[in-house]
């Protein structure tokens, strides 16, 4: 989608600080950064958000999910890793090309 944030992102078009990318996904720092340790994963195509995955996608999301560990690691949270997925305006999305959010460092607090 040519006025969407994270697929200028994934272009090149927009400079960001990418940790990781590939044929499917991209990954890069969150530019206001939650925890220690911010990522945001995107896959390379446009998908808004969980609401309009579609069965063609499973593949990908599989993928996406499996390479977080990795990443996690990658950035040094060999301890664990928080992973958050926005929905939606009630859901605190804001940037509609869907994004995993990858967090982690010291004092991440648990849910209460
Ligand atoms: P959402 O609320 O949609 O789940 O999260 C969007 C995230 O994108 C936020 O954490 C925000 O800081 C991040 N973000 C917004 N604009 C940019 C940008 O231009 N570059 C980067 N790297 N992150 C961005
Ligand atoms: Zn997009």
């Amino acid at each position: 989608m040519s006025d969407c944030l994270f697929c200028k992102i994934a272009a090149g078009e927009i400079p960001a600080d990418i940790v990781y990318e590939d044929d499917q996904m991209v990954v890069f720092m969150d530019i206001a950064p939650k925890a220690e340790v911010h990522l945001l994963a995107i896959p390379r195509s446009h998908i808004e958000s969980l609401d309009d995955l579609e069965e063609s996608h499973d593949t990908l999301m599989a993928y996406m999910m499996r390479k977080l560990s990795e990443l996690a690691k990658d950035a040094g949270l060999d301890t664990g890793f928080r992973t958050i997925i926005n929905t939606g305006p009630g859901g605190g999305q804001v940037v509609f090309h869907l994004h995993i959010h990858l967090l982690g460092g010291s004092n991440l607090p648990g849910f209460q």
